[in-house]
């Protein structure tokens, strides 16, 4: 059946990757490094995937804009030189989408350096080796591989009963194209997503309703750390309503009104749906090829990446959890290794990095799960406030937590929140990593850290917490 493919096809390639977000693109740069003939299908008219699209990238930049008008805001110094409050959110979201066309020029460059051939349009399968795209420019062609690697990203998730195309609801993707500066805005939907753009929206004056479907936020951080991000949102005018779920969403001519179950009814000038994902699979015939995509449209791999049709691989956001494009990339390379049977790495060890403002970043375990584990741990603590760099900066607000063994010392959970909460995380990352009696909150008693900086947090939170045990 591959051979009848394969001599009928336009191309034929050695490894086809359907998708050019950071799990296609790594795969098929790894792919093409190890010498293989590499083909990359992308539905877009340019690389980057959801992720430099509409994702990671506009929202990360986005949030870097709002992060400075506030730091603006806050400052006299500043203050004296200008007024932001012209600034609308159409203006700042120019701004931010400047990084966009570098971040496609970079990422051109990968794929052209490494000589990977590019087909713009739509995939689906004919068979388990073969595809047929639908060109962009109209034309349709036919490409043959002997592996195949899926990594077609998720889109928003769309209930059937709320009106999408109606301009006051907004999902994460339309939200870039928002056209007005809404004076009160609904998010729907607290996680990850919903937080962050809490914070966009609350940091550019205005009043923002985040309904939580859950009893507390982002409930997979530590307690603490929950708690300090519920605090700062309220802080900034964000109303976090939680235990709620949509009734109907019923929009109108000036304003949508949102309809909860408990019987509130909130009315807004627009609504941001944040609830879910999906992941992009239904245009790809899995029928041909005799996959299944489960409800939410996300593929089962097993821990090699591979699904149940054996020359048929899925990585990155269709796969479902993490759903991160930090994990994507370990994912693509990893699905390769397997792929050619070079040196595997599991992609396990994955941080949480949530750009809120404060910024939020974790590794290893929580409190509540040390405790569940009946784990003997004790914690260290470091506030921002109390670090030179802290006050210097202006950037108080936060803490760096560590959990260790009492016994070993061994660090089992870093947790972080405050300003580079997402790079700071990074240095706990890499010493509790250490093999061989390496992993010690030891190695921050015994190492000098450049002064004034963040990393001194490392520091003083180890301190604190060897203080604590050694008082008993
Ligand atoms: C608002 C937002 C903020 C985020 N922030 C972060 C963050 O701060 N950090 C982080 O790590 N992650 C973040 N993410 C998640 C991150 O964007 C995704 O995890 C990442 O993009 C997944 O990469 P991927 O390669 O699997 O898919 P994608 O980046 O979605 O790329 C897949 C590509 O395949 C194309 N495609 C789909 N079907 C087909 C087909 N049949 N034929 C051809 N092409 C097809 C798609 O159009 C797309 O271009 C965020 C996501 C959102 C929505």
């Amino acid at each position: 059946m591959a051979k009848k493919a394969q001599i009928s096809a336009d191309h034929s390639y050695d490894i086809l990757v359907i998708g050019s977000g950071p799990a296609g693109e790594s795969a098929a740069i790894a792919a093409a490094k190890a010498g293989k003939r590499v083909g990359v299908v992308e539905n877009r008219p340019l690389v980057g995937g959801s992720c430099t699209h509409m994702g990671t990238i506009p929202s990360k930049s986005l949030r870097h804009a709002v992060k400075q008008i506030i730091r603006f805001k806050s400052s006299n110094l500043f203050r004296e030189i200008g007024d932001s409050r012209r600034l609308t959110f159409p203006r700042v979201l120019e701004s931010a989408n400047q990084v966009i066309p570098k971040q496609i020029k970079l990422h051109t460059t990968f794929f052209v350096r490494n000589r990977v051939s590019l087909h713009i349009g739509q995939a689906s399968f004919i068979d388990r080796n073969t595809v047929s795209v639908d060109l962009l420019e109209g034309a349709r062609e036919t490409i043959s591989a002997q592996h195949i690697i899926i990594a077609t990203g998720s889109r928003p998730y769309h209930p059937a009963d709320v009106d999408f195309s109606h301009p006051r609801v907004y999902d994460s993707d339309s939200i870039l194209s928002m056209q007005h500066t809404p004076r009160h805005l609904i998010i729907y939907g607290a996680g990850v997503i919903g937080c962050e753009y809490a914070s966009i929206f609350s940091g550019l004056g205005v009043r923002v309703d985040l309904i939580n479907n859950r009893n507390s936020l982002l409930s997979f951080l530590d307690d603490e750390i929950s708690d300090a991000l519920s605090y700062h949102l309220r802080d900034s005018g964000v109303t976090v309503r939680h235990s709620e779920e949509y009734e109907a969403i019923e929009p109108q001519d000036h304003n949508v009104t949102l309809h909860l179950k408990s019987g509130k009814r909130l009315k807004a000038d627009a609504i941001l749906w944040c609830n879910g994902r999906s992941g992009n699979t239904d245009g790809l015939n899995l029928a041909a090829v005799g996959l299944e995509a489960d409800h939410r449209g996300n593929l089962k791999v097993d821990s090699d990446y591979r699904t149940s049709v054996d020359n048929i691989y899925a990585v990155g956001d269709v796969i479902g959890w993490p759903s991160l494009a930090s994990a994507s990339f370990g994912q693509g390379r990893a699905a390769l290794s397997t792929l050619l049977g070079t040196d595997n790495f599991p992609i396990d060890d994955v941080p949480t990095g949530i750009y809120t403002l404060p910024e939020i970043s974790s590794v290893g375990k929580t409190e509540t799960e040390l405790t569940a584990a009946k784990v003997p741990y004790e914690v260290g603590r470091a506030l921002f406030k109390n670090t030179a760099r802290g006050q210097i900066s202006g950037e108080d607000v936060g803490m760096l937590k560590l959990l260790f063994h009492v016994d070993t010392l061994e660090i089992l959970g870093v947790h972080c929140f405050g300003a580079e909460a997402a790079e700071i995380v990074h240095i706990g990352q890499a010493i509790m990593n250490q093999k061989n009696g390496g992993n010690t909150i030891r190695y921050f008693l015994s190492t000098t850290f450049n002064y004034p900086t963040m990393a001194e947090a490392y520091r003083i939170a180890a301190l604190d917490g060897y203080n604590r045990i050694n008082r008993r």
